[in-house]
């Protein structure tokens, strides 16, 4: 940079060429721009800028009156140093060139001199976007539409970093030519605080959170819209107010968050506030401080959001995990939580607590033949009947399936758990209508009371179980009170299941055969193979003791296969023997049906035993089809093919219609005994037991008459053209070499 001492540079020259009132005029205008922008600038460079322009002036306006060469050159000396060491850049530009530049004009350009800025066109040092505006508004002023003007753009330095300028100039005469004259500033940093305050102020305006700000005392200084929109509390009624959030809802300050804001800075947690309209909500609340220069806390910003919809969806969230979905009854989880609140309760205050369990019969017959729909609305169906029945307090869950538990908390008698089961007992016995179909369903009730059965919510459900078990062994539609040899029943129930699966390996099953007789003959139509048990211990078990409990752990279709194979020798010696027995009807599981080798099993039972298929039935129930009908109809086209003849069994007891087993390549059907057993007093069973008959006719089926016992019966049977019958008056089960007796030889 040149010696300000020893310049007879440019300026120097040009200042000689120039007349001195019309340099002191356009310095004078420097100076006034400096003075007016000054207001705007900060204090420091305020004073020096005016201190600078003040001399600058002082010297330019002196200069004419001071004769001597001398003190013209000293205060030359004097101007050029203060020019040089000004703190704001001055500069002449003429042409579109830079044609005098001092120091500061070099340094905020990125130049190492000012010779060296001089001569560079303005549009290397202007911003591209800005040069436009820059050559517009030195047109104006050459122009004079504009005395002086005062803007800020942006420049580019050399090493083509932006800056921000502000200039304020003015048009003069420069070596007898129009140019500009002016002061520049760089206002970067500035202009980058405003774009973040700017920016700062958007996100306040904007943010979906609430933000609230307040001085140290707490008290609001200012809020955004979202607190607005959140609280229902406007700006102008919060400002000035103390900050509910800092200070709860007494008036109170909260000093231990403020103690913690003042130890960590920060603070977050959630807390239930109040709107204007009253109404509390949760709000997610984060505060931090802020601190001076001495790190005095000046204010608290505090940001919360209205936690209204997550709390909603965590409540659901629980609620789903602890309810039935269908019920909306509570679940298992959430039954077993709140029995064990109920018998802490109970044991500190002495009191009993009682446990219902509840199971509907027959539920599964409808889910199997009428599906999971009609199953889903009779559940529905009957918790609401379940719920009708009880009192305020008492709890009601599903279990899962159609199981369902009612605590009574408190009964103020023994009985009055049994008064409500029966209450829900009756409750069930009037018809549910599904889709328009009338069906039936009862309920088994076991009770078990605390603390009498039991300390703890297991063991008092599972003993509430057993004695519903109990009640289905009952005959169903009932209720019992757990007692403690029913657990020495259970228990033995569990010996049974273990020596069930000892009983094929040891030979301990055999087959008894029931007649089924021709009504209008008399004679032989078939036999019904009928599986026992003759166990070690227990002697001669009939299948409803264990059939369903194979069925329960799968033994059933090894158990099937053998009767199957059993049946078919035993009809192949009868066969040989040369009896006329009909044909040999074999039960079939709806575990066997689904469990995928069938077919095999019979081909193989044929195959072994040499029956003609032509002899060999099999029975299968209504729920066995409706279970998974394209399957069973594709099942049961392949065992018809292979000429073996198919009925079903307790015919009545399913959901199913005769319309609906149409599509079935079936032979007969078995009508269930409870029919039969009204027969012929009542007329509901004589009409339905009529009206099969003539349906299963027109479809060109064979009936049977199941549990025929009286004479009565046989007649009626045989009067109303039912096929044939089956049933104690006719002949019991009973074991081969018996019923063979009855077979005519050929
Ligand atoms: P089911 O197939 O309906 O068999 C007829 C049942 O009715 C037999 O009971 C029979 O003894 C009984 N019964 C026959 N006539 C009369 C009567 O006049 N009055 C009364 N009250 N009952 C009569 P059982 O032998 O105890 O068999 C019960 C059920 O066990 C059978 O009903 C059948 O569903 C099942 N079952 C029997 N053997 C087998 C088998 O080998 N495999 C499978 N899967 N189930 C079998
Ligand atoms: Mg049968
Ligand atoms: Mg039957």
């Amino acid at each position: 940079m040149a010696d300000p001492m020893e310049w007879p540079s440019e300026l120097n020259r040009h200042m000689e060429r120039m007349p001195h009132s019309r340099v002191g005029a356009a310095v004078a205008v420097a100076i006034a721009a400096g003075l007016l922008g000054a207001a705007s600038l900060p204090h420091w460079l305020t004073v020096v800028l005016a201190l600078c322009l003040g001399a600058l002036g002082y010297f330019v306006v002196a200069m004419p009156v001071m004769q001597t060469d001398l003190a013209l050159r000293e205060s030359e000396r004097k101007f050029r140093h203060f020019v040089d060491q000004s703190l704001v850049g001055l500069y002449v530009v003429q042409d579109g060139n830079i044609v005098y530049a001092n120091s500061k004009s070099a340094d905020l350009l990125g130049y190492d001199s000012p010779e060296e800025l001089v001569g560079t066109p303005v549009a290397r040092v202007t911003h591209p976007d800005d040069l436009l505006l820059l050559q517009e508004n030195h047109r104006r002023r050459l122009a004079g539409e504009v005395q002086s003007l005062r803007y800020a753009y942006r420049g580019l330095r050399r090493d083509g970093r932006v800056i921000w300028v502000d200039v304020h100039g003015s048009a003069c005469e420069y070596e007898g030519r129009p140019a500009i004259m002016g002061v520049a500033l760089d206002v970067s940093q500035q202009v980058e605080f405003e774009h973040q305050s700017r920016l700062a102020n958007r996100v306040f305006d904007s943010a979906s959170e609430g933000i609230v700000i307040t001085d140290a005392q707490c008290r609001i200084e200012a809020v955004n819209p979202a607190f607005t929109r959140i609280t229902g509390y406007s700006a102008t009624e919060a400002t000035g107010k103390f900050s509910r959030m800092m200070t709860g809802h007494g008036a109170e300050l909260n000093h231990d968050m403020l103690a913690h804001l003042a130890r960590d800075g920060h603070w977050q947690g959630e807390m239930l506030d109040r709107r204007k309209s009253g109404d509390w909500y949760p709000a997610w609340l984060s505060i931090s401080t802020v601190r001076d220069a001495d790190k005095n806390i000046t204010n608290y910003v505090g940001v919360f959001t209205d936690n209204t919809s997550r709390k909603e969806v965590e409540t659901r969230l629980q609620f789903l995990a602890s309810h039935d979905s269908l019920t909306g009854m509570l679940n298992r989880n959430g039954m077993m939580a709140r029995f064990a609140q109920q018998i802490e309760a109970a044991r500190a205050a002495d009191r009993q607590i009682s446990v219902l369990f509840i199971d509907l019969d027959r539920f599964k017959t409808v889910n199997d033949t009428l599906g999971h729909l009609a199953g889903d609305q009779l559940l529905v169906s009957a918790a609401d009947r379940l719920l009708r029945q009880l009192r305020e307090g008492d709890i009601a869950a599903r279990l899962g399936g159609d199981e369902f538990t009612v605590l009574l908390e408190d009964p103020p008698s023994s009985t009055m758990a049994g008064e409500l089961a029966e209450r829900v007992i009756a409750s069930m016995a009037q018809p549910f209508t599904i889709d328009g179909q009338e069906m039936f369903v009862t309920a088994s009730i076991g009770i078990a009371c605390h603390p009498a059965d039991g300390h703890d919510a297991d063991t008092l459900l599972k003993n509430a179980d057993v004695a519903m078990y109990r009640a289905k062994q009952r005959g169903r539609n009932t209720y019992q009170f757990f007692t403690a040899d029913m657990n020495t029943r259970a228990f033995e129930q569990l010996l049974l299941e273990n020596s069930l699966r000892h009983a094929l390996e040891r030979g301990e099953f055999e087959l008894h055969y029931q007649p089924q007789l021709c009504t209008a003959t008399g004679t032989i139509a078939g036999v019904e193979a009928l599986i026992r048990w003759r166990h070690p211990e227990l002697g001669l078990v009939l299948p409803g003791t264990f059939i369903s409990l194979a069925e329960q752990n799968g033994l059933i279709v090894p158990i099937g296969a053998w009767v199957l194979q059993a049946a078919c020798r035993q009809a192949r010696e009868w066969t040989d023997a040369g009896f006329r027995f009909g044909h040999v009807a074999v039960n079939l599981s709806a575990k066997q049906f689904s469990s995928g080798d069938l077919l095999d099993t019979i081909r193989c039972a044929l195959d072994r035993s040499g029956l003609p298929a032509s002899l060999l039935e099999l029975e299968i129930t209504e729920s066995t089809i409706m279970h998974n009908p394209p399957e069973a109809l594709l099942l049961l086209e392949r065992i018809r093919d292979m000429g073996v003849a198919l009925s079903i069994d307790d015919f009545g007891t399913g959901y199913s219609s005769l319309a609906s087993l149409k599509q079935y390549p079936l032979d007969s059907l078995k009508i269930d005994r409870s029919f039969v057993k009204g027969i012929p007093n009542d007329a509901d069973d004589v009409a339905i037991t009529e009206a099969i008959i003539a349906i299963a006719h027109k479809m060109r089926l064979k009936v049977v008459a199941e549990g025929v016992e009286t004479v009565e019966q046989a007649e009626f049977l045989r009067k109303a053209g039912c096929d044939m019958a089956q049933g104690y008056l006719l002949g019991r089960p009973m074991a081969a070499a018996e019923v063979a007796r009855q077979f005519p030889s050929s």
